[in-house]
């Protein structure tokens, strides 16, 4: 199908790009690498009249490492980008599991962070890893700009915390503790499918090797990315044994509420949530051990 007709501008600076935003409100989108935009207009699930291209923007695209030994990544950094970038995948190594799943090469050319995160697929895999790494969401506007923790973020299906005049620029990373380990699984009926449910995990150890510090983020399985770290409560301060490994992952099966699809049943998401749950943290307790 083709889309329905649409006035293109090509943003020539990000304050520009910010005012033709406030101008045309809700009736403009913004145009980042197109994967999810376009073939929502030429399904006509889209009809924006306006699109701003923000491909011209390249001081929106980058990483830099910030001087306490975080991350930030620009908006327009795309992620065949990132799956080159060898230092950012050393700081952020649940990129280098992760990046691989998404869809194929050719939409990795083009495909951006930014975008992804706005498009806020429940289904995709990085939204779930910036709620794990406690990412930070810088947006602005004509009017200014303003800080969102990627746990905040992310309102509902497709929805985020984004107003209709602003525009997400940057993700920053926190530094990763020292002892810490890291593991993305997921199951996609084909590789590059959107995952039925995938797992993002971080596990910090003491220097006893016990437990201090626990993340895990789901995709695929609600409306959002679920950060189900509240259920690994009983694993701080403790050793990450196999058994207490599978309790934990027993509890994040609980607290999911996965809808099923044409691909899978709420039972088997459910089911492959835990078994990732527990096959991702045993993987990131692994590699805590080995300073990975
Ligand atoms: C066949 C296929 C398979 C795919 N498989 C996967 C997969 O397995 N996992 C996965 O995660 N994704 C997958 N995708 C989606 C892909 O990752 C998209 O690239 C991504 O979701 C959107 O990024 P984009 O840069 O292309 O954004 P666009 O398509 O350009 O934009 C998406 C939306 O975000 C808005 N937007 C873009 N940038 C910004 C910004 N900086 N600030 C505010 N709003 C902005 C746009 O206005 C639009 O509403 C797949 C896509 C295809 C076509």
């Amino acid at each position: 199908m083709k889309p329905a007709p649409f006035k293109y501008i090509a943003a020539s600076s990000l304050d520009h790009a910010l005012s033709l935003k406030a101008e045309y409100g809700d009736e403009a989108r913004f145009l980042a690498g197109g994967q999810s935009l376009i073939p929502a207009m030429n399904f006509r699930l889209a009809r924006p009249s306006v699109l701003i291209d923000i491909n011209g923007l390249k001081d929106l695209a980058g990483v830099d490492q910030t001087s306490g030994g975080g991350v930030r990544v620009g908006a327009l950094t795309r992620y065949r980008d990132l799956e080159r970038d060898g230092r950012f995948l050393a700081s952020c190594p649940l990129f280098a599991d992760a990046l691989p799943h998404i869809a194929h090469p050719q939409i990795r050319n083009r495909g951006t962070i930014g975008g992804n995160l706005s498009h806020a697929d429940p289904a995709s895999e990085i939204p779930a890893l910036a709620v794990a790494m406690e990412g930070r969401m810088r947006l602005k506007s004509s009017a200014g700009g303003r800080e969102v923790a990627a746990s905040e973020f992310f309102q509902g299906l497709l929805t985020t915390d984004l107003g209709v005049d602003e525009m997400l620029v940057e993700i920053a990373f926190p530094a990763p503790k020292p002892r810490t380990g890291t593991c993305f699984m997921e199951v996609a009926r084909r590789r590059g499918d959107f995952a039925l449910a995938g797992v993002a995990a971080i596990v910090t150890l003491d220097g006893e090797g016990r437990c201090a510090k626990a993340r895990l983020a789901l995709c695929g399985v609600g409306e959002t990315p679920v950060d189900a770290s509240k259920a690994l409560s009983s694993l701080i301060g403790q050793p990450c044994t196999d058994g207490a490994i599978e309790t934990a992952a027993a509890g994040v099966q609980e607290m999911i509420a996965p809808s099923g699809n044409v691909h899978g049943t709420a039972d088997y998401q459910r089911h492959i949530a835990g078994v990732l749950t527990q096959r991702a943290l045993a993987a990131a307790h692994q590699r805590a051990g080995h300073g990975a």
